[in-house]
Parts: structure tokens; C-alpha cells; sequence
């Protein structure tokens, strides 16, 4: 019982490092840390609403069938071999409590507690008075979609 307690102490006292999103920003900087932090205990989470890391400049390319949708895809778990990937959507951060709110793969309320955050959920682009830009951009938001499934690369 004691060596459980003990156990269970120094887990806790391991610094948890949350990256939420895994696109350019969260995943590259997952796995420098993974590389940088080896030495050192962290706990490294990944929350994604995605299970993949989807190389965004080759959509178009995708969309036009110009390139199969599994090369442009990486799946988290395998390449971030250290990180605790968590498939879910941020939907709040309480910065005086250090934790991250969000809805996990089936909608359910859960909530993740951290020591040190790190944001990268990419951007909303605003199209205020150029409505069709803003159709254009829903197409591309179409193909990821439905081109970029995790599925097994071949
Ligand atoms: C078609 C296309 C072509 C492009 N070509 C180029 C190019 O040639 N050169 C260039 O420099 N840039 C290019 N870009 C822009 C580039 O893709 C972005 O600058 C880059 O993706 C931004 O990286 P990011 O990590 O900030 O966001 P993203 O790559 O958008 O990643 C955001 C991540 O956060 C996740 N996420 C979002 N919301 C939440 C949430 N609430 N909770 C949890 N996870 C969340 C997403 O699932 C995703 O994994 C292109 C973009 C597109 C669409």
C-alpha cells in the first residue's frame, strides 16, 4: 500500500506538458520536445481534434487526385511514441486552475489538469466583406474532411 502511494506521489509529481492541436505548431513542437526532453521526466499530452497530423499544403493536391490522401497524413500515435494522445475538442482553458475543458470523441464532457500549456489550435480566417472567399474556403474545409481520413497508410 505504501509502495503504491509512493508511486502514485512521484507520478504526480512528474510535470504534465499539454499541447492542444496537432497541426505544423503542436506537432512539430511535440516531437522536438520528445527529442529535448528525453532525459527529463515529462509527461507529454497531445490534445487533438484529430488523430493525425495532416500536411495542409498538399489539399489542394489531394482534392484534385492528384496525390493519394494517405501521404499526406501522419497518425499521431507512432510518431509521437511519448505523448498521450487524446482525441478530443478544447473547449475552454482555466488558466488559475491549469486545466484544459474539452469534449472527447463522443461528445462527453472531460477536463485534463497541466503545469505548462501550450496552445496551437490554428486560426479562423476572417472573411468580413469578401463572402465569396469565405465559400471558397468552406470547399477547401470540404476536402480535408472527406479526403483526409486517418486511415492505414499503404
Ligand atoms: C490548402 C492550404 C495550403 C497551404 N499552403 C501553405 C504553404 O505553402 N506555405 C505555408 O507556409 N503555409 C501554407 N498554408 C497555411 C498553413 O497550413 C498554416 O499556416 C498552418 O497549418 C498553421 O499551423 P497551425 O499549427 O497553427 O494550425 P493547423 O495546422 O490548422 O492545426 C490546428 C490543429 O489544431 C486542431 N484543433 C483545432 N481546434 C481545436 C480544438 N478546439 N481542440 C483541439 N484541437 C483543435 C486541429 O485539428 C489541428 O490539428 C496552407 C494552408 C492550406 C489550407
Amino acid at each position: 500500500m505504501l509502495a503504491r502511494q509512493s508511486l502514485a506521489d512521484r507520478k504526480q509529481a512528474i510535470p504534465k506538458v499539454m499541447i492542444v492541436g496537432s497541426g505544423f505548431v503542436g506537432y512539430f513542437a511535440a516531437q522536438r520536445l520528445q527529442r529535448r526532453l528525453r532525459r527529463i521526466p515529462v509527461q507529454l499530452v497531445m490534445l487533438s481534434a484529430t488523430d493525425v497530423f495532416h500536411y495542409s499544403p498538399l489539399l489542394p493536391d489531394v482534392a484534385v487526385g492528384a496525390v493519394d490522401p494517405r501521404s499526406v497524413v501522419v497518425p499521431l500515435s507512432g510518431t509521437l511514441a511519448d505523448a498521450r494522445i487524446v482525441r478530443g475538442r478544447a473547449t475552454r482553458v482555466d488558466l488559475d486552475t491549469r486545466v484544459v475543458y474539452y469534449l472527447d470523441s463522443l461528445g462527453e464532457k472531460a477536463r485534463i489538469p497541466y503545469d505548462r500549456l501550450l496552445l496551437a489550435p490554428g486560426s479562423v480566417t476572417p472573411f468580413a466583406g469578401h463572402p465569396g472567399a469565405g465559400r471558397a474556403r468552406g470547399r477547401i474545409q470540404d476536402c480535408r474532411r472527406s479526403f483526409v481520413s486517418p486511415g492505414p497508410r499503404a
